[in-house]
């Protein structure tokens, strides 16, 4: 049997289609279209490619997009200053500073200035500290997309067994307390964790993160079970071509897994609906309004 492909392009663009709907109707409470700051540093081609999806998509979506490219020789304090700027600024209620930054930037000093009523990647500590005491905050994208990624498999997560492998503070960490709030029981796995091919093996719902290509092969999963994958990992492809896969062998695990969702397809189409989902809450939020419906 063949597992069931998660299409995170659809669910992203059902997603999407919400959000234009909630911008426009925010607009009109507002006054001004909803607006996202990206920042971005450097000269890196793949953040660059990002970096302009982010934006093309903001403007689609009938939000404002603001858009900030600084040279790779920018200063930490060139920089602080600007994220100072952009968090006072009315007209912005989302930042987001693209990582990662040049050598000579701390990023945690950077992501601890963004305001954190405008934290739309949900990196500073007064999120995550929100995320992990089950208080209302803005929540961390990538984990977001996962969770509703298990959820259109499964609409209730209670008393699943869910082993997320990696404990990154940008995904691992925050997927486990999401999954916690949905009631799962949550083993969160990493470098250091013995026999971890036995461990996933307990998972109901398996979630990867760990940007390492295809380690987690098909003998590792439970048959049955649904299987997140978050890696991005290029590989050098035929015709000097690259190749995109996940951090999990999919064409073992499609024929094990009940469900599983695919790289390229999945999660990464689902982090800038998040992003911009996160835009509206922060927006609504910020102006004492009522969450919108998304
Ligand atoms: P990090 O490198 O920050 O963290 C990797 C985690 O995986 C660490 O906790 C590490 O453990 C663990 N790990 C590494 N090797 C192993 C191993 N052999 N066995 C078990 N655990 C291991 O990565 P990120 O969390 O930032 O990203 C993970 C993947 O997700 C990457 O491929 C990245 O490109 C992708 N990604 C995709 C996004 C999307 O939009 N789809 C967004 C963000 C990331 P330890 O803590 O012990 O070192």
């Amino acid at each position: 049997m063949s597992a069931k492909i998660i299409d995170g392009k659809a669910i992203a663009n059902e997603l999407r289609g919400k959000v234009a709907i909630e911008a426009k109707l925010l607009a009109e409470k507002l006054g001004r279209m909803p607006g996202l700051a990206v920042v971005f540093v450097g000269d890196n081609p793949a953040s660059e490619v990002y970096v302009r999806n982010k934006a093309r998509s903001t403007v689609d979506l009938g939000m404002a997009s603001f858009e900030h490219k600084l040279p790779a020789t920018t200063s930490e304090s060139e920089l602080l200053e600007l994220v100072l700027t952009l968090s006072a600024d009315l007209k912005i209620d989302g930042i987001l500073v693209q990582l990662p930054l040049p050598a000579q930037i701390d990023p945690a000093r950077i992501l601890n200035a963004i305001s954190p009523v405008k934290d739309v990647d949900g990196f500073t500590p007064l999120n995550a500290g929100k995320l992990a005491s089950g208080m209302p905050g803005l929540v961390p994208c990538t984990p977001l997309g996962c969770v509703m990624l298990a959820k259109s498999v499964h609409p209730s997560l209670a008393g699943f067994e869910a082993v997320v492998v990696g404990r990154s503070n940008i995904v691992g960490k925050p997927l486990a307390q999401l999954l916690l709030a949905e009631n799962a029981t949550v083993t969160i796995a990493h470098s250091k964790t013995k026999e971890l091919a036995a461990v996933c093996r307990r998972a109901d719902l398996l979630c990867v993160a760990i940007g390492k290509p295809e380690l987690v092969r098909g003998d590792w999963i439970k048959p049955g079970a649904t299987v997140i994958d978050t890696g991005i990992n290029r590989l050098a492809g035929a015709g000097g071509k690259q190749r995109v896969v996940g951090d999990v062998a999919f064409e073992e695990a499609v024929k094990i897994a009940g469900a599983i969702s695919p790289v390229p397809g999945g999660v990464g189409p689902m982090t800038v609906a998040c992003l911009l989902a996160n835009t509206l809450r922060a927006a609504a939020m910020r102006a004492g309004l009522p969450p919108p419906q998304l």
